[in-house]
């Protein structure tokens, strides 16, 4: 195979090679030939800062010693074995040991290769297991999703998503979903606390519950943070609020925590930040992704509960199975990486370690809130984010037409620390191992960007 030159690269990147989420007719976009720790370097031997973790899913930097290992070591034995009718040892080890850090009530694991693909598993298990528990109720047919959700972009998933810009081109092919709204600590109704607005979120619930509970299958949310919405903060108490209301209306729950997961928020899942000692969150099923090889592999997750599990059991001839499954399911490269990265959360990184990298961020981040464009500053563990408003006291947004988070981010990228927008929101979330140097240079490259652009 002949090495492209630089220009051939760059040519056929944009003509060959169609990029996610992208205008290709615009597209300019940098070319990575290496990583090594919290920084990339590009085909022109420019370095860059790696701010958003490779799109959120790099937790400890890159070229993480322990890591390559783990995969070359399975390399050695073998990369792949099918899930179907076949296991590994790496795969059965990571199914034992997420059970025993998940809640209590999740018992089984189903292997899928990305975000999107866990959520749906946890769908499918959910709608038929109403067909096939011991009472069934096969009337259930619909979800219910919060409002602006994003839950991966299959046509399942992208139907249970709430966001308008990513939907509306299928809108003919999506199933209809019952909405709530999207509990926001920041715009609240009516400029309510935080305390009423949980509240007065809590009570929509409620009523969908109240109006529809007999015809759902289950709830589905993303638990403290929701990520593509801008990660858009729920107010303390609203988790532990639907766990309640879905046991009370007997309603499945599903927890994505493709995002939240895996530590990232300072706690190993972030459903945890609202629990208390009298009241754990226990989801029927669980989506795990992004973090879970450290950034390395592509693989996900569904935890399932026992009930669940038990609904599925029967003779071949009972057609209770799961027909449904991923070609590299629980592949064991992937495993043998997701082994490794278990390791590393319990060992180097583990949690008190990360609240504690989380706390310097946050100080680094303060200075920013005097910028007259910054509305909001939200920090969960080493997930945070910037808002840019338009105006602070009205918090009226910017225009999409501005593209302001995109410009804050392309002067970023241009002076050397790599991050990428959702609108008028700029997600910050460093590898949970960067330094204090790196994470004083990331905050303060982001507020001189904040300024070029509002001057
Ligand atoms: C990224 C994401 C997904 C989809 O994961 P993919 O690996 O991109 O398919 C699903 N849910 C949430 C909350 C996510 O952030």
């Amino acid at each position: 195979m002949n090495r492209l030159s630089s220009e051939e690269l760059i040519h056929h990147d944009r003509t060959a090679v169609w990029h996610a989420f992208s205008q290709m007719a615009e597209y300019d976009g940098l070319i990575i030939e290496q990583g090594e720790g919290c920084w990339l370097t590009d085909i022109r031997g420019r370095r860059y800062l790696d701010g958003a973790s490779s799109l959120w899913c790099n937790l400890f930097g890159h070229r993480v010693p322990e890591i390559d290992t783990a995969i070359r070591n399975q390399l050695d034995q073998v990369a792949h074995v099918t899930n179907l009718g076949m296991s590994h040892p790496s795969t059965i080890t990571l199914a034992k040991r997420l059970i025993d850090r998940t809640p209590r009530n999740l018992q089984h694991v189903f292997f899928s290769g990305d975000g999107a693909s866990a959520v749906e598993v946890a769908m499918k298990l959910a709608f038929q297991y109403w067909q096939q528990c011991d009472r069934p109720q096969p009337h259930r047919t619909k979800f219910i999703a919060l409002g602006d959700a994003y839950h991966g972009d299959t046509i399942g998933t992208v139907s249970v998503s709430g966001v308008s810009r990513f939907q509306s081109s299928f809108a003919p092919l999506l199933f209809d979903v019952l909405r709530g709204p999207c509990p926001d600590a920041y715009r609240t109704p009516q400029g309510m606390n935080a305390r009423d607005a949980c509240e007065h979120y809590l009570e929509a619930y409620r009523r969908l519950l109240e109006q529809h509970a007999a015809e759902t299958v289950a709830l589905i949310v993303e638990p403290m943070i929701q990520g593509a919405a801008g990660f858009v903060c729920q107010p303390k108490g609203f988790m532990q609020g639907i766990a309640k209301l879905c046991k009370e209306f007997c309603v499945l729950l599903i927890a994505d925590e493709v995002a939240v997961g895996m530590g990232r928020t300072g706690r190993m899942w972030a459903l945890e930040h609202d629990c208390t000692d009298e009241m754990s969150i226990e989801p029927d099923l669980l989506c795990i992704g992004k973090g879970l090889t450290g950034g390395y592999l592509a693989m996900s997750a569904t935890l399932a509960s026992t009930p669940i599990w038990n609904a599925f059991l029967g003779t071949h001839a009972s057609a209770r199975t799961f027909f449904h499954g991923h070609t590299y399911g629980g592949n064991p490269l992937a495993s043998a990486a997701a082994n490794a990265v278990l390791d590393l959360l319990e060992q180097r990184f583990a949690m008190p370690f990360v609240q504690q990298r989380g706390e310097m961020l946050g100080d680094f981040l303060e200075p920013l809130r005097a910028l007259p464009i910054v509305g909001d500053v939200r920090r969960h563990g080493m997930m945070a984010a910037i808002e840019l408003v338009a105006d602070r006291d009205t918090k009226r947004p910017f225009a999409w037409e501005d593209r302001i988070g995109g410009r804050v981010c392309a002067w970023t990228t241009e002076h050397g620390v790599w991050l990428r927008p959702l609108g008028n929101v700029i997600p910050i979330l460093p590898p949970l191992s960067m330094g204090d140097d790196d994470l004083r240079l990331l905050c303060e490259t982001v507020g001189q960007a904040i300024r070029h652009v509002q001057a």
